[in-house]
């Protein structure tokens, strides 16, 4: 069979790594020169199966409109309105509950999981390097009232496996020596001891170069335009180059993926969720970050990737705006200084600034439509890297007719 793949970040790239090994004819497209140009670029670095929860959440309503007058908040609405995000919204609020919270999280964290372990393996078969990190994530507390209710909402997680616990800050000093001296900034901290650190970019880039060596193409620099329907089939993608024919596509387009679905007549339900990151030099190798961690209060990450250090902050509910400037960034090297002093050159950082594919209820679309070649993975928000491999093997399952280690109508388009 023939497969075209619209997207050659994390989820197009590891869905053409694991349809690849069936031994079918893959061809990748993408609008940009290279694998990783959008979301997949800079991302956290984080792989957190132990912090998987769905955003959708009873404190996010009041969060969202709090942050109408408290601008420095991480949670962010840019007030605009159209009817993609009023659909999305109200799809959203509809998700807050309690119950429906419960059940996104633990379907999103099973699959985190489930990825790990296939991300695990990937590494194995391919030896791809992807700046691995295995000594956990360090998750650091300001406020008391946060730090219980967050180790009430961890039995949650608990009940499906998260490895997370409370540490004393001489265990965090352990892991992280460079915060000795921060220890009067924090009431407590949680390690997720199976949580891991890599660059995202490296890993797709890495594992691109392996399934070109197995026969895929990847034809870059490619704009898909539309698509060419008969009857319930897509028969060919629309680029400025002519029609490209295939048996079968995948959506993994992230952000952009309603724009294309809708050309098949699906109204897929995923809104664009804004995020910053930097990537600075290590300085002082003694006051570095080692490994990975989220500081709870201000809501930056970090994480270290060889000699480099990437921080990110910010979920913004704005639209499909990518620009930046300089105050997008003063949160984060205000938490770099604070934290890490001399271990980050901040004035080297380099900045960027993406958009989270994120579905209103928080696990991703992973599986069949109702146009019988089109198949979708795509809208895995803040969580991407840690699900890809999970996200791709229960694809390629589908798509192979084959049962699935995980209950597929989790992740099933249309399942409200
Ligand atoms: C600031 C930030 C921090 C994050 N931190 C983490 C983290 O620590 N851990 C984690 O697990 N996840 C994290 N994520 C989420 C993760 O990065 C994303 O979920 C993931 O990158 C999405 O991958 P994707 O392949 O779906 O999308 P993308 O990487 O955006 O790939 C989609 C591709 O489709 C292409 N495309 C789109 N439209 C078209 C078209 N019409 N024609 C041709 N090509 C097209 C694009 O060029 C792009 O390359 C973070 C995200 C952000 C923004």
């Amino acid at each position: 069979m023939r497969i075209a793949i619209i997207g050659a970040g994390l989820l197009g790239v590891a869905s053409a790594y694991y349809l690849a090994k069936e031994g079918h004819e893959i061809l990748v497209l993408d609008r940009q020169s290279g694998p990783a140009r959008e979301t997949s670029f800079a991302n956290a670095s984080l792989l957190t199966p132990n912090h998987s929860f769905s955003w959708a959440a009873p404190s996010a309503p009041w969060l969202l409109l709090k942050s109408l007058w408290q601008a420095d908040s991480g949670l962010r609405f840019k007030p605009h309105m159209n009817s993609q995000l009023l659909d999305w919204g109200l799809r959203f609020l509809r998700h807050c509950t309690p119950g429906r919270h419960r059940a996104n999280t633990l379907a999103k964290t099973r699959l985190c999981f489930y990825s790990m372990a296939e991300t695990d393996k990937v590494t194995r078969e391919t030896g791809i390097s992807w700046q691995r990190g295995s000594q956990g994530v360090l998750y650091l507390f300001r406020d008391r009232h946060e730090l219980e209710l967050n180790d009430r909402n961890l039995a949650l997680l608990r009940e499906v496996g998260a490895a997370i616990k409370p540490i004393s800050w001489d265990e965090v000093v352990a892991i992280e020596p460079g915060l000795a001296h921060a220890c009067s900034k924090f009431v407590g901290a949680m390690h997720g001891t199976s949580d891991e650190v890599g660059d995202a970019r490296r890993f797709t880039e890495a594992l691109a170069e392996v399934c070109k060596a197995r026969g895929v193409t990847f034809r870059l620099s490619t704009t898909i335009d539309g698509l060419d329907l008969e009857g319930d089939r897509v028969t060919a993608l629309k680029t400025a180059s002519g029609p490209i024919k295939a048996d079968a596509f995948v959506l993994a387009a992230g952000s952009y993926s309603p724009q294309l679905a809708r050309r098949a007549g699906l109204h897929l339900p995923i809104y664009p969720v804004k995020g910053y990151s930097i990537t600075a030099p290590v300085g002082d190798p003694e006051q570095a970050p080692r490994t990975g961690g989220l500081d709870e209060g201000t809501l930056v990450a970090f994480a270290r990737l060889g000699d480099r250090v990437r921080m990110t902050s910010v979920a913004e509910v704005g639209g499909y705006d990518t620009s930046y400037s300089p105050e997008n960034f003063t949160k984060i090297l205000a938490t770099g200084r604070e934290l890490f002093r001399d271990g980050i050159v901040l004035d080297r950082a380099e900045h960027w600034a993406c958009l989270r594919p994120a579905t209103p209820d928080g696990p991703p679309y992973i599986g069949p439509t109702s146009v019988r070649n089109l198949w979708l993975n795509t809208g895995h928000g803040y969580l991407g890297w840690t699900m890809c491999c999970g996200s791709a093997r229960l694809l390629a399952d589908q798509m192979m007719g084959r049962a699935t280690e995980l209950d597929t109508r989790l992740y099933r388009y249309g399942r409200y």
